[in-house]
This record gives C-alpha cells, structure tokens and sequence, in this order.
C-alpha cells in the first residue's frame, strides 16, 4: 500500500505571497494614480469652463458697448443747433448714460449746456473748466478728421466723496458745408455698462471698464469679481479705447463641495470599497481552496492508506473510483478497471462485467447487478447492504470477499451510483477453516485420550489371562514332554500349543507397547534389520491374505546394497506395518479381480540416514474427499472399522523422528503407504543384507 500523500502545509509559500502583495500594492497605486488624475481632470474642466465663460460673456458686453455707443453717437449727430431742446431732453431720457450735453463754437466755448433730469448732476463739486481738457482734445480730433471722436474717460468727484468716471463725446457740428461747432456729450461709464443687457442677465460676473494697468474705473453689477476667472476686450471707440472686464464672482473651484468633484470621490471610494470587497472575497476564496486542498489530501491520504477496498460505480454499473487497495486486491491497475466499455448506439447499455468477475460466475453476477443497481434498490427505506461473494485476481485466482454497498448521493441530493466497501475474507476463511480443524481435532484428541484410558485398563486387565494362557501353554508342553515316552501323542497337538504359547506372548508384547505408547513411557528403541520387521509380520499378514485370495510380495534391497537397518521400537513398528497391510487387502478385497491382488511390501534405503518402507496394493485408490480425512482419528468407511488405525501409525511414525505418507500406486494404479525410519547413524558403511526374497503365497 502506499503511503499517504503528504498534507499540504498549511501557510502559503513566502515567494507567492509577496508577489500577491506586489500585486495589490501596483493595484493600489494605479487605482490612486487614477483617481488622481480625475480629480485634476474635473477640475482644470471646471476652470476652463469657468473662464470660457468670463471670455464669451466678456466679448458679448464688449459688442453691446460698442452698439449702444454708436447709437448714441448717431442720437447726437441727429440732434443739431436748430433742435429744439425737448428733443435733447427726450433723448436724455431715454439714454440715461448721456449726462450732459454742450454746445460748442467752433472755438470750443461752451454756448448752451443741458443736464440730464437724473441725478447726479455733473460738474457740481468741480467746475467744467478744470474738467476741459480732454473734452478739448476730443473735438480736436473730431474737428481734425471731420467725425465723432471719443475722449479718454476722466473722473468727476461728486458730493459726499462719489464720483461719475465719464467719457465725453464730441460731435462736430456743420451748417452749410461749414464748420459750425460741436455737440459735447457726457456719457456716464457706469451707465453704459448697466445698460448692456449681459451685464444684467450675468448675475455670477462683475463687468467694469479697466485702465491698463487693472483699476477699476466703472462698474455694473452688485457682486465684485473674484479676480480668478477674468476675461479683458477692448472696445475701439473713435479716437479713444476703452477695456473693458468681465470677472467671475466664483473662486477656483474647491474640492469640496463640487459636485463633479464629491461624484469622483463617491465614485472612487465605491471603487475602493469594490476593490476590498473583492480583496477579502478572493482572500476567502483562496482560503476555502486551500481548506479543500487540505480536505482532499487527507480524503486521498485516508483512502490510500485503507486496507479495505473502495469501488464507486455509476447507475449503469461502470466503475467510477478504486482506491489502491482495491487495485492490490484484485491485482488489476485502476486505469484497466475504470476502462468504461465502447459506448452503445442506443441508450441501453452493452452487458459490462469488470474484470474480477470470475467469468463462470459473470451471467449470475449481471443478474445480480441488475437487481442491485435498479433505481427502486436506492429507495428503499435502508438501502445500504452486504453479501459475501466471490472475486478473481489477475492470476485467476478466486477468493471470497464481503462487500458493503451504499448508495451513492451528489451535492444535489441525486442518486448517481453504489459505493462499495469490499473486504478480502480469504485469510478470515483460512483462520476459520484452521479453527475448525483444532476444533475436530481437540474433540479426537478427548476421545483418543479416553480411548487410551480404555487401552490403558484392557491392557492391565489382559495381561492377566494372557499370562495365565502363557503358562497353561507352556505347563501343557511340560506334561506332554513328560509324556513324551508315549506313544501316539500327536506332533501337530505341540506345535499347536507352541503357537498358542508364542502368541500369547506377542499379544502380551503388544498390550505392552500399547500400554508404553499411551502412557508415553520412554519407548524401548533398537537398532535391527528391516527384514526383521518383515518376517515378525508376514505370518499374521499371509493369514489374512490367504482368506481374501490376495498374493503378498516382499521387495528387499537388492544384495550387494548396504543392509537397511533401523532403529525404533520394534513391537510398534510392526502394528504399524501390519494396519497398513491389513488396509491394503481389505481395499482390493471388493473390487480388485483375483489375479490382480497383489500386496507389496518393500523396503529401500533412500537416503544416508533414512529408510522407507512402501506397503502397495492395486486396490481403488483413494478418493479425494476421503484423503482430505485420512489421518483424522475416527474417520473410517468400513461398517466395522474403527477409524484409528491410520492416526495411530502416523503418531508412532512421528514418534520415531519419521514421516508417513500414501500416493497412487506404481502406473497411478492402487495406493503406496510410505513411511520412513531413521537409519542408525555408521551404518551407511555396514553390511550388506541377504538377497531379495519373494514369497508368494496365494
Ligand atoms: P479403518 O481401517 O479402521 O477404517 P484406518 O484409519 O486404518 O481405519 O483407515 C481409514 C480409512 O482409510 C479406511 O476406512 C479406508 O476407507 C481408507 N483406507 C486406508 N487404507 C486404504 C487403502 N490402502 N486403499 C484405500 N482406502 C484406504
């Protein structure tokens, strides 16, 4: 399995947070540099607005000036020495800024004079006479080039510190192609300008004629310029020049309050606010990546290092997600299990069986899934559920596993598919097999203990009459050697009780080592020659061959080879011998034809330390079911057999260091039991045995 992927840490590298703040702070500057420059913008536009606007309302006054003072020019052209003064009168009234009006010689002396009916009256604080001069130079230059001719304005004090600043304009005057005088009038500067529609409307201007080098001479208007946005024209009059202002009442426009400029700054600090806004979304978004991050890396830490198998599969059974332990399990790659299958023309699904299905068990299995992933399964008040069943590894192999399945839910609370929890169980099998086994074997081993308490008791309890046989035998020979002397005591009738007597001593023998062997005493081991084993059991064997028709063969190591002797407890290794050829003739005794019933028993040293004995038969065989349980105390198919014998020759093989063991017999036909004996050790160089002896005895 292999190890779980690494967490990521938890606080973001050093080098990608500083060129994030980098970032921000470039964002900042900009943002700020914008701004900024905005506000200059707006500003400088309202300036030049504000001074366009001086400019075109200072031209607009300029050309009305210079309008109202060509009509009154032509008012007074009109009025000659013959008018009458009502006319001069009516023209005062309606032209207010006309002060005064003279009549003058040729010479310049003032013959009549007329004040306007407004006041002030001109010339009250100050005689005209020291007001001349430039009313003289005046009709000089309207004299000199035979036209009106404006003077340069002048200032008259008037009561109570006021004053008129005035410009006097001089009309000659001709009578008959003649030079006849001139008409003076007295044009009040403040006048003029009041009488300009502009400077009336303009209520955000102060409007004023200029010297050059600024001052104010006359003025309209109640509200004084504020001196920032100032537009000059001059205004060309005949002889003279007059220049005339306009000067926005406003200041420089201040920050605050303008609107322009309150709405850039609304403007940019919802800029800002957007910008932090978006700065703490993306610091959250980016935190909520990184906790995702982390949650996925533990999820895929956590599947990794799982021993269980995870399997997702979508509605049409194709496998969507393994974990590695799914993939170790079934020895498959996750990209060859998640191969989906070639997509079907129609909507319906080919049959898709994954790979680890065994493929004699896929038709049972696709019906299975059919049942399983049917949209009414994930209905069902529990949906989740286990089964046992049986999976292959890439090798073949089957194995069985314990699959939990529950139904698989997306974010919108759609069923899309079955999630699976699958267990290998094969190792819970083989525990639970072996389990079983100890199980069975615990119960032989009570009933073999109690088996041997009663072996153990028969034993004592036989060894009394056999004793008793042992001796009436021997007590019986005794009087028949006494007797000896008569004649007719039949010769068989001795060899019989010999027999009877050699018996009961090798019954006595027997119930002895099954008495040592129970009671575990240290067994009485001797070295001696195999066929000696042979020969102590051929007579009891040959016995029961003869009854069965079966033929005993005996295989010695061939002469010349090195004697096999061995060393163990004689008695029991003949009740091993002697079961196993009591077995080999009770198989071949059903079905085996007549000449075919052979029995061998054969000896063969197979090894420098080692000795095997092989007790064949041509029998059956042994079947599978039955070879599973051979050894298993108990365990007989015969109606009157006992079911120990095999067991207990095992055991006493064991005992002495060996190994029992069967196999088909020589060209698979019948059964060899083998058993081995230690050979005693220098014997690999002792002598060699007889020849090889074949009995056969049908
Ligand atoms: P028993 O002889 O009392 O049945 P064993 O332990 O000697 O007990 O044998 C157990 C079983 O093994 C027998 O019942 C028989 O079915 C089988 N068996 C033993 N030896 C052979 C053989 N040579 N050929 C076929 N089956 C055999």
């Amino acid at each position: 399995m292999p190890d779980p992927a690494p967490l990521p840490p938890s606080a973001p590298p050093r080098r990608p947070r500083l060129r994030r703040a980098l970032l921000w702070g470039a964002l900042v500057a900009l943002l700020l540099v914008a701004q900024s420059l905005l506000l200059a913008l707006t500003v400088s536009y309202e300036s030049s607005r504000a001074q366009d606007e001086a400019d075109s309302l200072a031209a607009e006054a300029a050309a009305e000036v210079r309008r109202e003072l060509t009509s009154v020019t032509q008012a007074l052209q009109s009025l000659d020495w013959g008018s009458p003064r009502d006319d001069a009168l009516a023209l005062m009234r309606q032209k207010r800024e006309i002060k005064r009006l003279e009549w003058r010689a040729p010479d310049q002396r003032v013959e009549a004079a007329l004040e306007s009916p407004y006041p002030p009256a001109l010339f009250s604080q100050m005689p005209r006479q020291d007001l001349e001069l430039d009313a003289e130079l005046a009709c000089t230059t309207a004299r000199r080039t035979a036209a009106p001719a404006f003077s340069r304005s002048y200032f008259v004090p008037l009561a109570g510190g006021q004053g008129l600043e005035v410009v006097d304009l001089c009309v000659p005057l001709t009578r008959a192609g003649r030079e006849s005088g001139f008409l003076v009038g007295s044009l009040s500067l403040a006048q003029v300008l009041e009488g300009t529609a502009v400077a009336r409307a303009a209520r955000r201007h102060e409007f004023s004629f200029v010297e050059g080098d600024g001052t104010r001479l006359a003025r309209a208007g109640t509200s004084r310029g504020a001196g920032v946005y100032v537009a000059d024209r001059v205004v060309d009059l005949p002889g003279s020049a007059l220049q005339l202002r306009a000067d926005a009442t406003t200041g420089r426009p201040s920050l605050i309050p303008n609107l322009a400029t309150s709405l850039v700054m609304g403007l940019s600090i919802a800029l800002f606010a957007v910008v932090l806004l978006l700065a703490r979304d993306v610091r959250r978004r980016a935190e909520a990546e990184r906790a995702l991050a982390e949650a996925l890396a533990f999820r895929k830490a956590m599947e990794d290092s799982l021993s269980t198998g995870l399997r997702a599969r979508d509605l049409r059974g194709v496998i969507t997600y393994v974990n590695p332990a799914f993939c170790a399990m079934v020895g498959f790659s996750a990209e060859e299990l998640m191969t989906p299958p070639p997509p079907a023309a129609e909507a319906v699904m080919p049959p898709y069986n994954p790979p680890y299905w065994p493929p004699e068990l896929v038709e049972q299995y696709l019906r299975r899934q059919r049942e399983r992933l049917d949209p009414a399964a994930a209905a069902r008040p529990d949906p989740r559920e286990s089964y046992e069943t049986v999976f292959m590894r890439k090798g073949g192999e089957r194995f069985p596993v314990m699959i939990y399945e529950a139904p698989l839910v997306d974010g919108d609370g759609r069923h899309t598919g079955w999630m699976s929890a699958v267990l290998d169980i094969s190792a819970q099998r083989r525990v639970e097999e072996i389990s079983r086994q100890q199980q069975e074997r615990l119960q032989a081993t009570a009933r073999l203990a109690s088996v041997g308490e009663m072996a153990s008791l028969m034993s004592h309890e036989l060894n009394q009459p056999l004793a008793a046989i042992a001796s009436y035998a021997s007590g019986s020979l005794n009087l028949l050697d006494d007797s000896s002397a008569d004649a007719g005591t039949p010769s068989l009738l001795r060899s019989a009780l010999e027999r009877i007597a050699e018996q009961a001593e090798r019954a006595g023998r027997v119930i002895k080592s099954v008495h040592g062997f129970v009671r575990r005493r240290e067994q009485l081991h001797e070295t001696l020659p195999a066929e000696l084993l042979f020969e102590a059991v051929l007579p009891l064997a040959r016995m029961q061959a003869r009854k069965s028709g079966t033929r005993i063969d005996v295989e010695l190591p061939p002469s010349g080879e090195r004697s096999a002797r061995v060393r163990c407890d004689r008695t029991m290794v003949e009740q091993v011998l002697l079961n196993l050829a009591r077995n080999g003739i009770q198989a071949m005794e059903p079905d085996t034809p007549l000449a075919e019933r052979v029995l061998t028993l054969r000896v063969r040293r197979t090894h420098a330390r080692w000795v095997t004995f092989s007790v064949i038969d041509t029998g059956p065989g042994i079947a599978p079911d039955v070879a599973e349980r051979l050894f298993t105390p108990f365990f007989t198919t015969k109606s009157e057999g006992m079911g120990l014998g095999l067991s207990l020759c095992r055991t006493v093989i064991e005992q002495h260091g060996g190994a029992l063991d069967f196999g088909p017999g020589p060209g698979g036909r019948g059964t060899e039991f083998r058993f081995t004996l230690p050979a005693p050790p220098g014997t690999e160089t002792g002598e060699t045995s007889g020849s090889a002896t074949t009995a056969a005895d049908a």
